[in-house]
């Protein structure tokens, strides 16, 4: 259950809360609101969570849940729609910044993972953000202090941190508690399990049996070539709500079933995990659909239905058959050598 702290308005717990007071703010009723929210889930073909489209409704409806000052936040509280987040963190693993064009656009994209002792988040840093990266300001092992920074929902549905307006720092105050970032890869939600042990909302890890692909009714869809987020379709134009009028990318979507012999599970994978399970790119992909090829004959040669890989990804419920599935975000092949080092870790605790 997602609990907030707000010092002002005491701490917001769940979805019922959150619509009471879009409900006392807005003047509308509560089920409205909770149609909005509904609709918003849709919108976002189910990848934001209740409470995640909730958050985005209020502050569509300009109702402001959260007051922006002292608003400390745990990395597990930060979901997609949160503006004005305060966060202390240590920096886990900072990525080398890779170059992007699109169009005549282009610009530098890095990626830092943070964080504390309930998990890990993604810290995304765009153009002139990076220069903090290359600069070194902050290395492994660093506490730093994100200011007004906002969470966008990245493309495999996690939640990505933003700094927009806000501000990155390092902080050299030794009197903070935060885990190091040995500790933190031990101690995140990721936990290998058998799949008939996973929980809604568990970011699991599991070994199984890639069983089948299953057809889509579109094995793709549009993104903004800029920030990746979803576009959708207006008389035959795309419009990202940042970036305005965009000629789209497209993102691979594949669904399956995978199958570790406890219990088998829906996994959905996203983007380049998908193009990798399907050993196709999403350009491939749709030149074979476009010259007639069906997407059964497709599946049917991939190489990867009937082996074994090691998934990870968050486990959430399926809002149409109420079903757990996974939406993978790594597809590794089988390490023998880690998973004997795995084992003896485990004889010896
Ligand atoms: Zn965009």
């Amino acid at each position: 259950m997602l609990i907030l702290e707000t010092p002002e308005a005491g701490a917001i717990e769940g979805v019922g809360d959150i619509i009471k007071k879009v409900a006392e703010s807005s003047g509308k009723g509560e089920d409205e609101i909770k149609k909005l929210i509904d609709e918003k889930q849709d919108e976002l073909s189910g990848l934001v969570s209740e409470e995640g489209a909730a958050y985005i409704v209020a502050r569509e409806l300009g109702v402001n849940l959260l007051k922006a000052t002292n608003r400390r936040l745990k990395v597990k509280n930060l979901i997609p729609g949160l503006r004005s987040v305060d966060l202390m963190a240590r920096v886990v693993r900072v990525f080398e910044p890779r170059e992007w064009s699109r169009g005549d656009k282009s610009g530098k994209v890095a990626s830092v993972i943070l964080g504390d002792d309930t998990g890990t988040i993604r810290l995304s840093l765009w153009n002139d953000e990076v220069k903090t990266v290359l600069t070194g300001a902050f290395v492994e092992g660093d506490t730093i202090k994100v200011s007004g920074g906002h969470v966008k929902m990245d493309n495999r549905g996690q939640p990505d941190l933003r700094l927009g307006r806000g501000s990155i720092e390092k902080v050299e105050d030794k009197s903070i508690e935060l885990p190091m970032p040995d500790q933190i890869s031990a101690t995140s939600a990721s936990q290998r399990r058998d799949i008939k042990d996973f929980k809604e909302g568990d970011y699991g890890e599991c070994m199984a049996g890639l069983v089948q692909i299953f057809k889509r009714s579109r094995p793709f869809y549009e993104v903004c070539p800029q920030c990746g987020n979803r576009v959708a379709e207006k008389e035959g134009k795309y419009e990202c709500q940042e970036h305005g009028q965009v000629e789209p990318d497209y993102r691979m979507v594949l669904s399956g079933v995978i199958d570790d012999g406890t219990a088998n599970m829906r996994v959905v994978f996203f983007g380049e995990t998908a193009e990798k399970v399907l050993g196709k790119s999403v350009k491939e992909l749709r030149d074979d659909l476009s010259k007639g090829k069906n997407q059964e004959e497709i599946y049917e040669k991939c190489q990867s239905v009937g082996k074994d890989f090691m998934f990870k990804g968050r486990i959430k419920r399926n809002d149409l058959s109420g079903n757990l599935e996974m939406v993978a975000n790594e597809v590794s092949d089988f390490d023998v050598k880690a998973e004997i080092r795995r084992l003896l870790e485990q004889v010896k605790n």
